[in-house]
């Protein structure tokens, strides 16, 4: 089982869509995926036709111990992949973990009795540096961040990477930087060549040589309750989720084959 959070404390820059298209495209070639919506704003549950108004439990009482991950799971009726949802209840575990025991293990411990369940879990980080996501990053083996190639791209990154180093040293040392996904990319913008050009420079191979181009039916998906990688499978769009998640497959495999 691989654990990646998908993580960047910016909001809009295609977390929850890359969470969700990947979860889709990994299902779609064979892999057994869970989705974890990390977010009390519930894009992700709702993307993947889930109505988060209307759960019996959420991730949230799994962080809090009140329900088992099994209890909350539900599939999504579109990606045919399991969803560990949320909704707002989730924004007060913020709160409530605060003065609790192993308040960053708590994702971690409840995929501990799934190991066998899955091939991947993909964790849709919210749009903070907060205990939600820091209980992302205690849980995964790697980190993907989304990130769109303009000019402010960069600002921010090093509290990201900071972030990841200090959980790196004190709480997982499993947790690495997979690498940096260009989102939302127009190829017509020079900016948009010149920024892509200095991450490829200044990070190498740890940028995924997949590039998701900015692409309208990947937005108008989530209200249909369908990933975008399902509802317009012709669109450029859903081809790069495609071919991301099939370059995910690569790298998890060529792992494998040093190891
Ligand atoms: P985050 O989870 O980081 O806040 P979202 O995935 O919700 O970001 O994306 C922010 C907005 O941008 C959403 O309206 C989404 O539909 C849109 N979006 C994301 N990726 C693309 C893309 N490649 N092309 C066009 N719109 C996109
Ligand atoms: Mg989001």
């Amino acid at each position: 089982m691989h654990i990646f959070a998908i993580a960047n404390q910016k909001g809009g820059v295609a977390k929850t869509t890359t969470s969700v298209n990947l979860a889709a495209a990994l299902t779609a070639s064979g892999q057994r995926t869970l989705l974890i919506d990390l977010d009390p704003q519930g894009n992700a549950t709702m993307g993947c036709g889930i109505d988060k108004r209307d759960l019996k439990a959420s991730v949230y009482q799994v962080l809090l111990q009140m329900a088992t991950l099994a209890e909350a799971r539900v599939m999504s009726p579109s990606g045919k992949f399991d969803v560990l949802p949320a909704n707002r209840d989730l924004a007060g575990a913020e709160v409530e973990l605060v003065d609790l025991d192993l308040r960053e293990t708590r994702l971690k411990t409840a995929l501990a009795a799934h190991q066998a369940d899955y091939d991947f879990v993909i964790i849709d980080c919210p749009p903070s540096l907060s205990m939600l996501t820091l209980n992302g990053l205690c849980a995964a083996h790697g980190v993907i961040i989304p990130m769109q190639c303009e000019y402010y791209a960069l600002e921010g990154l090093s509290d990201l990477v900071n972030t990841i180093k200090k959980v790196h040293a004190n709480l997982n040392r499993d947790l690495k930087i997979i690498g940096l996904l260009r989102v939302m990319y127009d190829p017509r913008n020079t900016l948009s060549n010149q920024v892509s050009a200095q991450l490829e420079e200044h990070f190498g191979d740890k940028v995924f040589k997949t590039l998701v181009p900015r692409n309208v039916r990947l937005a108008e998906a989530p209200s249909y309750g369908v990933p975008g990688v399902l509802f317009d499978k012709a669109a450029k769009g859903a081809q790069a989720y495609v071919a991301f998640a099939a370059e995910m497959i690569d790298r998890v495999n060529s792992w494998k084959e040093k190891s």
